[in-house]
């Protein structure tokens, strides 16, 4: 592993390196082979408190910021050990953390932070809206001191892992809006007891191990008392939960190119081919180079975006700017890497291939690259909108 000067919280990730130490790659070869939940990994995280650092102190979290929770993701990747099974755990809370009330945060905060509760699904995508959010169809009906929900949801992740859900629905059909955005609510839904009562979960099994879902709403009756703020108001709640979501995902994506780039450099080191080691031939040593080099870059813009939300500032436009620089750095630090290995590096034994298919995932989800760039071109630099 090289040594990368000037890195934030220097004792966090080393306690998070020596924890992934006890998860080798065979672990998670084994798991990905049959899509089987990493629940050891994920307890271990939870029991030394690496899930809760967003959460503040009085309640029960330890009250760090995004900085912190940046560093603990990108070295779970760089390890080799993926945190896709649980890095919602800390950051959906967040829209409990600003807009629920004392009652909801004081109910399910700390039980959130000592892990006795899992708030890990994130229910948004729907199968006909895809990336246009306001067009979602799932509709929670208002039945005295209820809601009733209906419809459907697509890729929802962890949703058998989680005891509760943060669910975005329609209150108000988008006809009858002023705006788009409005007549949106955010719902916390408890998945214990919906399971079998109106709420069906169906695993949707794809190229990595992420423990994604369909999920089916006929008639599910979902407590008053779970409407998260203010009916209709949900859209922008999520947001703000959004930027959280994407700037920790692009320091997921920096972890893994940093594993592709300490990979790649070391067996281009030892490997010797035509008498000498490849990575003295600079057609090989190159890339792996400008592989670091864009890692490098896309670090300070994921370090920029966290300051900027721990700061309180409005950061979407650099929030957006991060993923899409990180997941396309650890893209194109994981091609390289897999072609440094040659046959090798097609081999489960190595990680590569693993790493490569689910670093691939991050310039779809949380959010499309061109999505991403449509924001910068119309908001920041105020070209005309296509939609
Ligand atoms: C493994 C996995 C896990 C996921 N986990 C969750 C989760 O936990 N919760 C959740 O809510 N969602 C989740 N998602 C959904 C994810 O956020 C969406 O897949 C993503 O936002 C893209 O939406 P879509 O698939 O509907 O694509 P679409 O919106 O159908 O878009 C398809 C393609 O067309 C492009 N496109 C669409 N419109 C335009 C346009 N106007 N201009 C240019 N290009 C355009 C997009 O960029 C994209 O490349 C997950 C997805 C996956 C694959």
């Amino acid at each position: 592993m090289i040594e990368i000067s000037g890195q934030s919280y220097p004792e966090i990730r080393e306690s998070v390196r020596k924890l992934c130490a006890d998860f080798p790659g065979s672990y998670w070869q084994d798991l990905d082979r049959d899509r089987v939940y990493p629940t050891e990994f994920v307890q271990t995280l939870t029991r030394e408190g690496f899930l809760s650092v967003l959460i503040p102190e009085e309640f029960g979290g330890s009250g760090l910021g995004l900085g912190a929770a940046t560093a603990i993701l990108e070295e779970i990747h760089r390890s080799g050990c993926n945190g896709g099974a649980c890095h919602a755990q800390m950051y959906t809370m967040g829209t409990v953390l600003k807009h629920g009330t004392p009652e909801q945060k004081a109910d399910y905060l700390p039980k959130i932070a000592s892990g006795e509760i899992r708030l890990q699904a994130f229910g948004v995508t729907e199968p006909t809206s895809g990336t246009d959010t306001t067009r979602i169809r799932t509709f929670a009906r208002r039945d005295d001191d209820n809601f009733v929900v209906s419809g459907q949801k697509i890729w929802i992740s962890r949703a058998e892992h989680s005891d509760l859900m943060v669910l975005l629905v329609r209150t108000t059909p988008r006809e009858e809006c002023v705006k788009p955005t409005d007549g949106i609510s955010v719902l916390l839904v408890d998945m214990r007891k919906a399971i079998g009562n109106g709420l069906t979960i169906r695993p949707v099994r794809t190229m990595l191990n992420h423990a994604t879902t369909e999920l089916f709403f006929d008639d599910l009756v979902v407590p008053a008392s779970c409407l998260v703020g203010e009916e209709g108001k949900g859209f922008r709640y999520i947001l703000d939960g959004m930027n959280a979501e994407r700037t920790l995902i692009a320091a997921e994506c920096i972890g893994d190119g940093r594993f592709f780039v300490d990979r790649a450099s070391a067996y281009a080191t030892e490997r010797s081919v035509f008498g000498k080691p490849i990575a003295e031939n600079q057609a090989v040593q190159f890339p792996i180079a400008r592989a670091h080099i864009q890692i490098t870059a896309a670090a300070e813009m994921v370090h920029k975006a966290a300051t900027m939300f721990d700061d309180g500032q409005p950061c979407g436009t650099e929030a957006n700017m991060a993923k899409m620089l990180a997941s396309e750095a650890s893209w194109y630090a994981a091609d390289q890497c897999l072609q440094t290995h040659g046959g090798f590096g097609f081999a489960e034994e190595y990680d590569i291939e693993r790493k490569f298919r689910e670093t691939r995932l991050y310039q779809v989800a949380p959010i499309s690259t061109n999505l991403i760039l449509s924001h910068v071109g119309t908001h920041v630099l105020k070209m005309p909108k296509s939609f």
